[in-house]
């Protein structure tokens, strides 16, 4: 079969027995059909139909053959020779002139039998000559071999051939259109630079074969993450991340069209856990860990350039904070954000060194005076500054995505001293949790806490978790969707904060919600002035008219808590009864205040 192939494509050998999952399907390739004669174009297109093409152009005037393929680009041009206005030659110097269409490869198909005219177009850059009348499985298997070897050539400009991964070429141009559009549609984009710890050791000890090995399985479990991350969005949505080789062992991952920092923290974060596993070469385990530095455009610099180079200067950050860590770049390390960097850092081993404690505030219900529950609030025992507050260190902890860890750790350990309460107090106590800004969003909350709540014999209706109305303004039927999850596994959900949000009426209702906390700064004023009395008063109406409990935060006086009473409000936590106090210290002051109050 080998005489079949023209001169110029003679070595080529379409590596068709290694078909890749990338590859464009024939279905999905548009085949522009340049003939004067119609019927021509008729008999070609049902001979390439059978063979699975179905996307065709046709053109029959060649004066058009330029602008349409600039419009339609096409993957592949059958382009007649011989046909009047314009001939097939000139057509061919045109197309292969154009920068766009240089590269497409064109079937020139002719009657002429003369050598001369089919020297003449290969001159002019024809990827094949086809005699007409043509021949079907001929044709058939022109324009197979000829869009192989194009899926070829892009492959071996585009892709690194050891990790199939996009090159940097590649990524770069990419990330040059995205960042231009994310300008034009005031989005922001996200550049994950992700480098390898300690990767030269594998090579120096194990061989580059190992290392080549390594680096291949590595960026399969990016690719998976990746993938995971764009889910369903459709293939080569503007949305949808890149993954890329940057060289040597650095990987590039961008992430177009956010809102915000979080999906880059939260998919760093899953590329650590992905390759914390360990790989296995040359039949030993081997283990890798990342270091990720992450860019932010526009905030840390518009131009590809500049955001490559600040998303590597955080990842020597990361590095230097301890490797198999992420890092987000901040542009001017003035005293502020180096209080914040090395609280950071700090945060990080505050879990591990057992600095982080959660106190309990308790919640008293107001028709019988009694302690009814708990709100578990957490505490950094920091070793230098002493107790940092959780209004500090939280907000640091959701943009480094730690929040993510410590929000899991909470739920642990929550459940874990509603055990010991039950089991040494006898008391089955209602305690509730804050989940933080993207608890919800990262799609585990489900299964650590069903994982939780079943290893410590959690009981339904005793776990509460707070959230707040920012956190439920997306789309009601998805956010229904999730809290309706989360109910089924027997916890309640309350609103935190409420009265400083946005959530409407009928927006609420469509929530399957147990609790309504009315927010501090309303409870304030309640006793004294009136216009907050009448919110007070408003808002406890609103939540029983929603068929919810209602609790007042931030009580500090006996006169707000004779008011919110008198309103029919539910409960109240404040420092009126207790600020949050350690675990140990929670069941003393329990008793102390409910046989105080005559319990
Ligand atoms: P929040 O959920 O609104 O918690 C109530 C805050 O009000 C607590 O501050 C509590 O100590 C304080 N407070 C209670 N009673 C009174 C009072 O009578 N007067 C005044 N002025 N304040 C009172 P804290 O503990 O500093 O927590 C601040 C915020 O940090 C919390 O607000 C919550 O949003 C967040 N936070 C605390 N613990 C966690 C946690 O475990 N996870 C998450 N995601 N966020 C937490
Ligand atoms: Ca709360
Ligand atoms: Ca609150």
């Amino acid at each position: 079969m080998s005489q079949m192939y023209e001169p110029a494509l003679a070595a080529f050998k379409p590596p068709v027995e290694e078909p890749r999952r990338d590859d464009v399907p024939v279905s999905d390739v548009t085949v522009m059909m340049v003939d004067d004669e119609p019927m021509m174009i008729e008999v070609t297109q049902t001979f390439l139909e059978d063979a699975g093409y179905r996307r065709f152009v046709s053109v029959i005037d060649p004066r058009l053959a330029l602008t349409t393929a600039r419009v339609k680009k096409p993957g592949l041009i059958l382009l007649d020779l011989m046909m009047p206005g314009m001939s097939g030659f000139e057509v061919l110097e045109q197309i292969r002139g154009d920068e766009s269409l240089r590269y497409t490869p064109v079937i020139v198909l002719t009657a002429a039998s003369d050598p001369a005219s089919k020297l003449r177009a290969l001159e002019l850059g024809a990827t094949e000559i086809l005699a007409k009348p043509v021949d079907e499985s001929e044709l058939k298997i022109r324009v197979r071999n000829s869009l192989a070897f194009k899926a070829y050539q892009d492959r071996l400009a585009n892709d690194d051939p050891l990790t199939g991964l996009p090159n940097r070429r590649v990524f770069v141009d990419r990330l040059k259109s995205a960042l231009l559009q994310g300008q034009m549609r005031g989005r922001q984009l996200a550049l994950l630079h992700i480098n390898l710890d300690r990767f030269r050791q594998v090579n120096d000890t194990l061989g580059h074969r190992a290392g080549d090995t390594l680096l291949a399985m590595v960026a399969e479990r990016l690719r998976v993450v990746t993938q995971a991350y764009a889910g369903l969005m459709p293939l080569g949505y503007a949305r949808a991340p890149m993954l890329a080789r940057l060289g040597g062992d650095e990987f590039g991952l961008m992430m177009p069209e956010l809102g915000g920092p979080e999906p880059a923290a939260n998919i760093a974060h899953d590329i650590v856990g992905e390759l914390a596993r360990p790989f296995e070469v040359a039949g030993q385990d081997l283990f890798i860990t990342p270091s990720i530095g992450i860019a932010m455009a526009p905030q840390d610099a518009r131009d590809d350039a500049s955001l490559l180079r600040n998303a590597g200067v955080a990842t020597k950050h990361a590095k230097s904070s301890g490797r198999n860590a992420y890092h987000f770049y901040r542009q001017q390390l003035d005293n502020v954000s180096l209080e914040r960097l090395t609280l950071e850092t700090q945060l990080r081993r505050a879990g591990v060194r057992k600095e982080l404690v959660l106190h309990y505030q308790p919640k008293i219900d107001l028709s019988s005076g009694q302690i009814c529950g708990a709100e578990a609030l957490m505490r950094w025992n920091h070793p230098e500054l002493g107790l940092v507050s959780p209004t500090k260190f939280i907000p640091i902890a959701e943009e480094t995505g730690q929040i993510v860890e410590l929000g899991e750790w909470v739920v642990d350990e929550v459940c874990e001293q509603m055990e010991k309460w039950r089991r040494s107090d006898g008391l089955d106590l209602q305690v509730s949790l804050n989940v933080a800004r993207h608890g919800l969003a990262s799609g585990r909350l489900g299964e650590v806490i069903a994982s939780a709540m079943s290893r410590h014999h959690i009981g339904p209706g005793l776990l509460v978790l707070e959230l707040t109305e920012s956190m439920l303004m997306d789309r009601v039927e998805t956010i229904a969707e999730k809290l309706r999850a989360l109910r089924d596994l027997g916890v309640e959900l309350s609103i935190d904060d409420f009265g400083t949000g946005y959530s409407s009426m009928s927006y609420l209702k469509q929530l399957p919600l147990h609790e309504l906390k009315i927010d501090r700064s309303f409870v304030k004023g309640s006793a004294e002035d009136r216009t907050d009395a009448a919110i007070v008063s408003a808002l406890i109406v609103l939540g029983h008219s929603l068929g919810l409990r209602v609790v007042a935060e931030g009580v500090e006086t006996e006169a707000q808590r004779a008011t919110l009473a008198a309103l029919g409000c539910d409960s109240y936590q404040g420092f009126l009864c207790s600020p949050a106090v350690p675990a140990d210290r929670f069941v003393h002051t329990m008793r102390d205040f409910n046989a105080r109050k005559g319990g």
